[in-house]
């Protein structure tokens, strides 16, 4: 993944300023639970959303199985419809491949639709250091660029800005880029959007050369798919003599009818809408109508390596829809910027530790971002069971080194949970100890008092009291009879 966020510190200090941030809570908050307020009232309306829930995670188990398979049959579609297929390893891999392909048009000017494996790869700053501009179309990406800002959310990732920051931003950085702000603007949705539409059309109708991503791939005929809601996708990925799509390797789905399943799934997840307003599919180069020249980078970047862990692998099922977002408590206090990567909220504490591996504090402090409420697995589409693969990958970061004393403590935990006499003899012995048990931990165990205080241990134990109670053989005593 890119290096963009790397250096920043783990999740909890990362989370400690957003969640003492008012604005930043009012406005995350104001954002989540309108949308899921949408998205619960849509998927009222299916009867079959089980079902349909069902279908998708057994189309992408199947596909995930035979992925080797769809992906060269993805290849043969695409080249025989006058495409390029480039394979990629990883990020670097991958940019250079795009960056190559941009130069060889002589174009310095890239637009882009919104996508988060070159978001995820760090297309843009790749292509900057190589003297080409990209320039983002969706609204909230292109909030987000020209507050040289970090996206905070998959579907909005200015999610963490309200109206009158992103009038600040227009106004103050619009001219740099192209058609600046009109100087009155105000900061009314319909205002601020006009202001982004004419400052796009000048790109769209300019722009050589585009780079997108894809949704999803449909392997029967090597077909790309993009689905949105404000039509810049559409200009982009019809106006350019280029376009250069890189697109996760998990995107692929068998046939169209397995595709229909996903259209009705996504946007109702996502937006909260029955259907998304734009799905835009390309198939290779159709000869007078759209970009004649269509490169296809398929980029694996480390996903492999989580289709090889048998518990991790569900991660890939993902379709990107931010639903798990928007229903967490833990996104909804830290908001986005916390966890460090292009992916936030529950898929992104499984989905970049997998990518990334655990080796840094930040990626290593991911699978704790949750409170394994499992609200997220409730609402996911394609049944990803986030609390499962979290715990999992906890215990992979227990393994690490660095984690005695809570291996340690473990093994004793699970010493005395082993024989109900020595568990006995330890509750009564913190009974009677039980004023001299601080408040907080020292050393290691520092970081779990920060936040919460360790129980005070009951002066008499259960068990005690039972036999007390009722005698140890559990009768109860004569004067109860
Ligand atoms: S994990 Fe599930 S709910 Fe979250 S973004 Fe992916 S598909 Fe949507």
């Amino acid at each position: 993944m890119t290096g963009t966020f790397l250096g920043m510190p783990p999740f909890p200090e990362a989370a400690h300023d957003a969640v003492n941030n008012a604005q930043l809570r009012h406005n995350l908050r104001k954002a989540t639970h309108t949308i899921r307020g949408k998205r619960a009232a849509v998927v009222d309306e299916l009867d079959d959303w089980p079902q349909l829930r069902a279908a998708g995670k057994a189309i992408k188990d199947h596909t995930l199985r035979h992925l080797d398979r769809y992906l060269i049959q993805v290849e043969e579609a695409v080249t025989a419809a006058g495409g390029h297929v480039h394979w990629a390893a990883d990020a670097d891999e991958a940019n250079r491949i795009v960056t190559d392909l941009v130069r060889a048009t002589g174009e310095r000017d890239v637009v882009k639709v919104k996508s988060m494996a070159t978001q995820e790869i760090g297309l843009n700053e790749a292509l900057a250091d190589a003297g080409i501009r990209a320039y983002e179309t969706d609204l909230a990406e292109l909030i987000v660029q020209l507050g040289d800002d970090r996206p905070s959310h998959i579907l909005v990732p200015a999610i963490h800005r309200n109206r009158s920051e992103i009038r600040e931003i227009f106004l103050r950085e619009m001219a740099e880029w192209g058609e600046p702000a009109p100087a009155d603007l105000t900061d009314e949705p319909r205002v601020l959007a006009e202001a982004a539409r004419r400052h796009l059309r000048e790109r769209f109708l300019s722009a050589k050369v585009a780079v997108s991503g894809a949704n999803f791939m449909v392997a029967e005929t090597g077909t790309l798919v993009v689905v949105e809601s404000e039509g810049n996708g559409r200009m982009c990925l019809t106006l350019p003599e280029t376009l250069i799509s890189v697109v996760g390797i998990e995107k692929v789905v068998p046939t169209w009818a397995d595709l229909e399943v996903f259209l009705q799934l996504l946007p109702r997840s996502s937006t909260g809408e029955r259907m998304n307003p734009y799905t835009s599919t390309w198939t290779g180069v159709t000869p007078g109508d759209g970009p004649q020249d269509f490169h296809l980078v398929l980029l694996d970047n480390g996903r492999t390596h989580v289709l090889a862990d048998e518990v991790g692998r569900q991660t890939l099922r993902c379709i990107r829809c931010s639903a798990c977002l928007n229903v967490c408590p833990v996104y909804e206090r830290a908001g986005g910027h916390a966890y460090g990567s292009v992916y936030p909220g529950p898929i992104g504490a499984i989905l970049t530790p997998q990518l990334r591996g655990t080796a840094s504090a930040l990626d290593a402090s991911l699978p704790y971002a949750s409170s394994l409420c499992g609200a997220c697995y409730d609402v996911c589409p394609v049944a990803i069971d986030i609390p499962e693969v979290l715990v999992h990958l906890r215990e992979q970061v227990t393994e690490q080194p660095g984690h005695r004393a809570e291996r340690a403590a473990m093994k004793a935990a699970g010493w005395v949970f082993a024989d109900p006499s020595r568990l006995s003899r330890v509750q009564r012995l913190a009974g009677h100890t039980r004023r001299l048990i601080p408040k907080r931990l020292p050393g290691p165990g520092a970081a779990w008092t920060d936040t919460r205080n360790i129980p005070e241990p009951p002066a008499q134990s259960f068990r005690d009291w039972w036999a007390q109670e009722r005698g140890s053989d559990g009768s109860p005593r004569r004067d109860d009879a």
